[in-house]
């Protein structure tokens, strides 16, 4: 099997696939409110151009696909692509992430397409809040989760971007949350992304400070779960709830990224903190053969950078995390 290695000797064995850059919520953080500067639909990859691309970096030893966007589930016939995916030889781990609104509808699909893990983002489990920060309905939410539980998907991971002054006093309700339907927990420090991101950016909070406050109502010891990101585990003694902690600002993992996107418009983005990217669309187009789609891509993952500057420059990144998937 061929490898992909990047400059900094990085191995490269994980796509996120983002199918659209739509959504049907407008979190703060991710989307402004009335954005709609979204990609041409005679720009979006079809499913035969991804699955041509997910095809090459399997060939290249890629095994992991998280399927993101924007909203996946926004995208029509979307388990179809993930039953196209999950057949590719090599192809052993698909994972969705989704705001789950929709996921009611599609969860036994996904489930019988082969998507075996889901993350699905929850910011709080407060109805008016939930409003405030997503324009959108928590109820769709709690159903789509029952219906996902009830489909069989285990782990299910529940993502909070934990914001001070707008969710971080949900911290305790949602770890509660999580014991009672056995999902797991994790928390995600706000990145600057966009215009969006200058505003995110105003609340930050390191996760030590959401870990020193669990750990005065529960012990926590250390704990691992299936997955290739980059989050640390810890355990809820006296329960299964496990919570991971994703730590982009205070603790970037940069060094261990073993990961490129794939937008919808075919763009390869090879750091989701930079703006390095490789155009594939316009080599499908033209008819590549599949040796000179696996060159390209080998080419692309030659200009990964070795690491985002979030920190540093703050202002940096003017796309929305809709647009590269997260
Ligand atoms: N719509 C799906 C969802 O919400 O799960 C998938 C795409 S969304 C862009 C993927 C993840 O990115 C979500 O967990 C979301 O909370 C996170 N995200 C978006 N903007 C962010 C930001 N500025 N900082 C940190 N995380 C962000
Ligand atoms: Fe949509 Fe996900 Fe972004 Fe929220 S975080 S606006 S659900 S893409």
């Amino acid at each position: 099997m061929q490898q992909l290695t990047d400059p900094f000797g990085r191995s490269i064995e994980y796509v996120r696939l983002s199918v659209t850059d739509r959504c049907d919520l407008r979190c703060f953080y991710c989307m402004p409110k009335g954005f709609n500067d979204f990609e041409a639909p005679e720009h979006w990859l079809s499913f035969d151009e991804i699955e041509r691309v997910i095809a090459a970096f399997a060939r290249l030893g890629t095994r992991r696909v998280r399927i993101t966007g924007g909203e996946p589930l926004v995208r029509k016939d979307l388990p179809s692509l993930a039953a196209r995916l999950y057949a590719l030889p090599g192809i052993d781990d698909l994972s969705l992430s989704t705001n789950a609104v929709q996921l009611a509808r599609h969860a036994r699909a996904l489930k019988a397409a082969g998507v075996q893990r889901l993350n699905v983002s929850l910011d709080t489990p407060d109805p008016r809040r939930f409003r405030d920060i997503t324009g959108g309905k928590l109820e769709k939410v709690i159903d789509g989760l029952m219906a996902a539980k009830a489909a069989g998907f285990s782990p299910i991971k529940i993502n909070m971007v934990v914001m001070k002054g707008v969710n971080d006093d949900d911290v305790e309700a949602m770890v509660e949350f999580c014991i009672t339907h056995g999902f797991t927990l994790r928390f995600i420090e706000t990145m600057p992304m966009g215009d969006t991101g200058r505003g995110a950016n105003a609340h930050y909070l390191p996760l030590d400070i959401v870990r020193k406050r669990i750990e005065q109502r529960h012990d926590l010891v250390p704990g691992v779960m299936p997955g290739g990101g980059p989050a640390r585990y810890m355990r809820v003694v006296g329960s299964d709830l496990r919570i991971g902690f994703i730590t982009p600002m205070s603790q970037h993992f940069c060094a261990t990224c073993n990961r490129v996107r794939l937008s919808v418009d075919g763009t390869l983005y090879l750091c989701l903190g930079q703006d390095h990217t490789f155009e594939l669309r316009p080599l499908l187009r033209d008819g590549i053969t599949d040796a000179a789609l696996d060159e390209a891509i080998r080419q692309a993952i030659a200009l990964k950078p070795e690491r985002h500057e979030f920190n540093d420059k703050p202002g940096q990144v003017v796309r929305f995390m809709s647009m590269t998937g997260g």
